[in-house]
């Protein structure tokens, strides 16, 4: 069963190591365990539904309030204190296409809102309800969730896109093939919601972003179907999968998607190397790309995120030796973690190490060969788990990520760690702020951060000591020329940045486009750009 309140599944824990626990209190202070609400309390204090259950729409209150949330920050606050704020005043789970068509003929009747969901594992608010006049139907796609046709010719997929990427990638596995999307997120996170964010899997390098990966489909939308033919390469005009692509919610209700997919890889092979410093995995890392080597992932991790996922392993005892040999190789406490991945036929990775290790070692890099990038493949599906356990100790965890070219890549980085640093300083509270490099492009690369603090004494100081590092956090990435977003999307959270990147015309545009489709209105209204636009805009 999943967590109501929290990430996955209720039967899996992710406990904390003694050492990774000391190192936590040493930095942070001793957390204070949580007084959670009550799944109970909370269901009791939901309003009544402002629309009536027919038949395919449920109002049960559990089913309203599994639904009212992501899984962001305030999300988590809002969960666990019980101030939930606005729910769906009803959910449907269509099965099919034709039921999605009349749930939209149904709402646009009643003058309902509508927000189409997927795994709900946004982090950035795209699928909370805000309060406002209308009834809210929340469209729970995860029935629709069948691989309709393979054509192993073209290597073209179709699916229905409530399927989740376990079930996908298992019915593709039967057929020997892959997707190669594997957001951290996995788990439960959908065809449709990777379109809808633009999202990007953790092997993007070799299998490509979302975008690469879809190839066509279609999408109900209040005013008809828009059909969207896989064409390998068009011409004609600009291209409509683009348009839906990130489009979260506000353009249509995606039913199918056809995505391009490739043969099992024969071998995978995760390696972890050390540099003596991050400017030294920094260069290596962008060498090793600007070569065109196949690798499939590569994610380089800076001072404190390399002692954090030491010390996460929780070998205490070989970690204290592998540390002392490290430091003794003159790999001390500057040192930083790349994990290094290969995928293909057996005899390509064997070249493509042997090359890439030249580069690596170049720059001074030392291969430790496959544990520790075993014990990161092993876990990377797990790791969200732990904000479970850190939020039962008293501490509160958020991630934020951006990209730029390489040459605005590392002060942007460093303004950016400053930021929070500064901001968390201001409210005088410990943080502990770490940062890598994950995705990685010819231009440039993206940098992801995890912060954490100790949980405030109510709901609302920890919301304000969020709002003020995701603040200063998002205004540094603005400032430095950074996308609001690298693989998050825009949601609520990151709105307020949007006019920056797109421009006024940009935004204007997005909002004729939503018009057109959606006139009244009435498909996740106020996500990715606000209805109005503001008077700046
Ligand atoms: C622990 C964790 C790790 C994560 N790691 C990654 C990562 O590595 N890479 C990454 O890219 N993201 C990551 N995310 C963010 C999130 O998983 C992605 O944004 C994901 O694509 C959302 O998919 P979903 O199915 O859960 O969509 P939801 O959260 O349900 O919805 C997201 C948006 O998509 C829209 N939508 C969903 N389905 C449809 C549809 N069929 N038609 C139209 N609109 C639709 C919704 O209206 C909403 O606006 C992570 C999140 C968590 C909690």
């Amino acid at each position: 069963m999943r967590r109501w309140n929290g990430w996955g599944d209720t039967g899996v824990e992710y406990p904390l190591p003694a050492g990774a626990l000391a190192f936590l209190t040493k930095t942070l202070g001793e957390g204070k365990a949580p007084v959670d609400a009550t799944m109970d309390s909370v269901v009791g204090q939901l309003p009544p539904p402002r629309l009536k259950a027919i038949n395919g729409v449920s109002t049960d209150p559990v089913e309203r309030l599994l639904h009212a949330h992501g899984q962001s920050l305030p999300d988590w606050i809002a969960l666990r204190s019980g101030q939930i704020g606005p729910a769906p005043d009803g959910v449907a789970y269509p099965t099919s296409t034709e039921q999605v068509h009349q749930l939209l003929v149904w709402a646009m009747h009643k003058g309902l809102q509508v927000i189409p969901y997927g795994g709900g594992t946004s982090v950035v608010g795209h699928i909370n309800p805000i309060a406002g006049d209308a009834p809210v139907l929340t469209l729970d796609l995860t029935r629709m969730s069948r691989l309709l046709d393979l054509d192993q010719t073209s290597r073209l997929a179709r699916f229905e896109v409530g399927i989740a990427g376990p079930a996908l990638e298992l019915q593709l596995s039967h057929h020997g093939y892959t997707l190669g999307h594997f957001p951290q997120s996995w788990e439960y996170s959908t065809l449709g919601g990777w379109i809808a964010t633009r999202s990007s899997g953790q092997q993007s390098y070799r299998y490509g972003r979302i975008e690469d990966l879809f190839a066509g489909g279609s999408l109900e939308t209040p005013t008809g179907t828009l059909m969207l033919p896989n064409f390998p390469a068009s011409a004609a005009g600009p291209d409509l999968r683009q348009l839906v692509l990130g489009s979260e919610g506000r353009l249509g209700v995606l039913t199918e998607a056809t995505v391009r997919v490739r043969p099992a890889p024969e071998r995978e092979q995760f390696l972890g190397i050390f540099f003596r410093s991050w400017d030294d995995g920094l260069a290596a890392a962008r060498t090793l790309i600007q070569e065109d080597l196949p690798l499939s992932m590569l994610r380089l991790s800076d001072e404190r995120e390399t002692e954090t996922t030491l010390a996460l392993t929780g070998h205490e005892r070989l970690l204290g030796l592998g540390r002392k040999a490290l430091k003794a190789l003159g790999y001390g406490e500057q040192r930083t973690l790349m994990i290094l991945g290969l995928s293909g036929k057996a005899a390509e990775i064997g070249q493509t190490r042997a090359r890439a290790m030249e580069v690596v070692r170049s720059f001074g890099g030392l291969n430790t060969g496959i544990r520790i990038g075993e014990q990161w493949r092993r876990s990377r599906f797990k790791t969200p788990y732990l904000r479970n356990t850190l939020w039962e100790l008293g501490y509160a965890l958020d991630t934020l990520e951006t990209a730029l070219s390489w040459s605005a890549f590392d002060a942007a980085r460093r303004q950016t760690l400053d930021s929070l640093q500064r901001a968390f300083a201001g409210l005088s509270r410990p943080a502990l702020v770490f940062s890598h490099l994950s995705h990685v492009y010819q231009d440039g690369a993206s940098f992801y951060i995890t912060y954490l603090y100790p949980r405030g004494d109510s709901p609302e100081a920890t919301l304000a000591a969020w709002r003020s590092a995701k603040g200063a956090a998002s205004e540094s990435i603005r400032a430095s020329g950074g996308t609001i977003s690298h693989q998050h999307g825009v949601g609520l959270d990151h709105r307020p940045y949007l006019q920056d990147e797109k421009g006024r015309l940009g935004l204007k545009m997005l909002r004729s486009l939503a018009a057109s489709l959606d006139p009244a209105g009435m498909l996740n209204p106020g996500k990715l750009f606000e209805d109005q636009p503001s008077d700046s805009g």
